[in-house]
């Protein structure tokens, strides 16, 4: 359809082609270590196989496609529930019902919280610079944090009573995420505006209007 139109194509791709990443702030470059046949490999190996059409479209046909490898994203709206429910929006919803703070593993494992106004500040101009066809580019905030510092903070942030526990860690659990942002700043001068703190806190006020 985009060949037909004469459109750009912006996939959005994930920093889980890169699996469990051994190259840490981890480049564009970085093959990436997947499990093809884990419990996360359907959606890992589904976004890099359509990373690898879309590169090969592209050569063959000229395609106008550029491929932003998403980081992990948050803000109002999150998901909480169900198998999508991520970590930073269930534990603000525990903490503000009181229930224990459920970490996978010692939650020493890192991940890096993109603010969702700057995820989406970085596809738009990725979008808009011609600079970007045929490239794959990381968007995320490099400020690692470890799910332990997470909690914590949520803990302080709602002031809640709720105690912390640990549980067995998901098979294929990556033990570190962060994206090495250069060739974003590169390519279009993109630098992340909102503070951990400063996005949490407004996360934290959406959901307590929420529950
Ligand atoms: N996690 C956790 N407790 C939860 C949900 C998730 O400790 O209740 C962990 C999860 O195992 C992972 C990290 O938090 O190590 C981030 O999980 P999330 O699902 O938010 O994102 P992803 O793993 O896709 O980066």
């Amino acid at each position: 359809l985009a060949r037909k139109n004469d459109a750009l194509l912006l996939f959005a791709s994930t920093s889980e082609v890169y699996g469990d990443a051994e190259i840490v702030p981890t480049p564009e470059s970085y093959w990436g270590k997947v499990n093809p046949i884990g419990p996360r490999s359907c959606y890992d190996e589904g976004k890099r196989f359509a990373e690898a059409l879309l590169m090969a479209y592209g050569k063959q046909y000229g395609l106008n496609v550029r491929i932003p490898r998403i980081f992990n994203s948050y803000g109002p709206r999150l998901r909480e529930d169900g198998l999508y429910g991520r970590a930073m929006s269930r534990f603000i919803l525990q903490a503000q019902t009181n229930q224990p703070i459920t970490i996978y593993g010692d939650g020493e494992q890192t991940r890096s919280f993109c603010y969702i106004t700057d995820t989406v500040t970085g596809l738009l101009l990725l979008a808009q610079n011609k600079e970007a066809k045929g490239e794959v580019v990381n968007i995320g905030n490099s400020q690692e944090k470890t799910i332990l510092e997470l909690a914590t903070k949520i803990k302080e942030l709602t002031k809640c009573k709720s105690s912390v526990t640990f549980h067995p860690l998901p098979k294929d659990d990556p033990k570190r995420r962060c994206p090495d942002t250069t060739k974003l700043e590169r390519l279009v001068g993109w630098k992340p505006n909102i503070a951990f703190e400063d996005g949490l806190k407004r996360t934290v006020s959406w959901f307590s209007k929420k529950n």
